[in-house]
C-alpha cells in the first residue's frame, strides 16, 4: 500500500473543463470503518451520472465528494469486524453502496427501492481516487474473464441494462421473443449482447446511423430511427432516451401483453396516451437503481458470454478532461480512468 492517496474531489459543481471543477487532493489513505474494506483502485469508468453531479444537474448530497461508481480494485485492508472479501481479492463497486437491510423492500429482495439507500460517489466517496472505502457487503468479487479496464464500464450501464431486461420480462427463457431497444449507448450495447445470448430477436431504434450500424454488427435483426416502427410487433422494449415521445413510440410498437421498461432517471414528461395503446395488458414500468443480486448475476453472465465494451482509457489525472469530453459528446465508448500505483 502506498503511504499517500490521491483523490479528485468535487467542492462545488460547475462546468466540466480541463482544469475543473474537480480538484486533486493528496491525503492519507482513508481508514475503513467497522464493516468496511479499503480498496486500492485500479480503474474507474466515467458515467453520465458523474457528469450530472459534477455540473450540478444532480443535487450534491455531500461536500466535498469524490465521484465515480464503476470501480475496480483490490482489497488491501479491513475495518473492524471484517474478514471477507479477503485482502488481495479483486472487487468491483457499483452505484448501490448501502441499504438499511431492515425495511420491507430490503427484506423482500427489492433493496433498490430502499428509502435509506446510499450511493457510491454521491453519498460516499467514489472511485476517482487511488483508494476508496466501501461496505464489505457491498463489494462484488469479480470473475476472471475480463481485465480491470473492461470490467469497469459494466458496473453501471451494464448492470442497469441487465435489470431493465428483467423488468421487461426478458430472461434466459425468452428465446425467440422480440425485444426493442430505443437508444443505443453503452448500456444498450451490453443489453443486446445478453439478449442475443438468450436467443432473443432484437430491434434497435436510434437516431445515429453509426449506432444503427453498431447494433447490426452486434446481431440486431433490424435497426432504424426513432420515427420508424420495427417490422414486427415487440414482446418487450427498453427505452434509454430521456424522452417521453420515445416511450410512446415503444408502447405503440408492442404486441399484446408487451412491456416497456423505461431506463431513464429523468424523463422530460410522459405524454398523453391513447388508452388503445395500453389496452391488451400492455404495461409501462420504470427501472430504478440496482440490487446487489443484479450486480453479481450480471457480472457472472458478462464473463460467461463474454460481454464486450468499447473503452477509451485515460489516466486518473485526466478526470476533468474525461468529463469535459463526455459533456461535448466527444466519446466513442466509455471513458475509463486508469490508476497507476507504481
Ligand atoms: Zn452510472
Ligand atoms: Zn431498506
Amino acid at each position: 500500500m502506498t503511504a499517500t492517496a490521491t483523490a479528485w474531489q468535487l467542492d462545488r459543481p460547475g462546468p466540466a473543463t480541463d482544469d475543473g471543477p474537480l480538484r486533486r487532493v493528496v491525503l492519507e489513505p482513508p481508514d475503513p470503518a467497522p464493516g468496511e474494506v479499503l480498496v486500492e483502485v485500479h480503474a474507474c469508468a466515467v458515467c453520465r451520472t458523474d457528469l450530472q453531479l459534477v455540473e450540478g444537474d444532480l443535487a450534491v448530497r455531500r461536500q466535498p465528494v469524490v465521484p465515480g461508481h464503476q470501480v475496480v480494485g483490490t482489497v488491501v485492508g479491513h475495518g473492524p469486524g471484517v474478514t471477507e472479501p479477503a485482502v488481495g481479492t479483486r472487487v468491483g463497486l457499483a452505484w448501490i453502496a448501502g441499504t438499511c437491510g431492515r425495511c420491507r423492500f430490503c427484506r423482500t429482495g427489492r433493496e433498490n427501492l430502499c428509502e435509506d439507500a446510499r450511493f457510491t460517489g454521491w453519498d460516499r466517496d467514489g472511485g476517482y481516487a487511488t483508494h476508496v472505502t466501501a461496505r464489505a457487503d457491498f463489494t462484488h468479487p469479480l470473475p476472471d474473464g475480463f481485465d480491470d479496464l473492461d470490467a469497469a464500464p459494466l458496473l453501471c450501464g451494464g448492470v442497469i441494462g441487465y435489470r431493465s431486461l428483467g423488468v421487461a420480462g426478458v430472461g434466459a427463457h425468452s428465446a425467440g421473443t422480440t425485444l426493442g431497444l430505443y437508444g443505443f449507448g453503452a448500456s444498450a450495447t451490453c443489453v443486446i449482447q445478453v439478449a442475443r445470448h438468450w436467443g432473443v430477436e432484437v430491434h434497435v431504434c436510434t437516431r445515429s446511423e453509426r449506432e444503427q450500424r453498431a447494433a447490426l454488427d452486434l446481431g440486431a435483426a433490424w435497426a432504424g430511427g426513432y420515427d420508424e416502427r420495427p417490422p414486427v410487433a415487440l414482446d418487450a422494449a427498453i427505452t434509454f432516451a430521456p424522452s417521453g415521445d420515445v416511450v410512446v413510440a415503444a408502447l405503440q410498437a408492442l404486441d399484446r401483453g408487451g412491456v416497456v421498461a423505461i431506463n431513464a432517471i429523468h424523463l422530460d414528461r410522459v405524454p398523453e396516451l391513447a388508452y388503445d395503446d395500453l389496452w391488451w395488458e400492455r404495461s409501462l414500468r420504470s427501472v430504478a437503481n440496482v440490487t446487489r443480486t443484479d450486480v453479481r448475476e450480471f457480472l457472472a453472465l458478462a464473463a460467461e458470454i463474454p460481454v464486450r465494451t468499447r473503452t477509451e482509457v485515460l489516466p486518473l489525472e485526466s478526470a476533468n478532461t474525461a468529463l469535459r469530453r463526455l459533456a461535448a459528446g466527444d466519446v466513442g465508448g466509455s471513458f475509463v480512468l486508469a490508476v497507476d500505483h507504481s
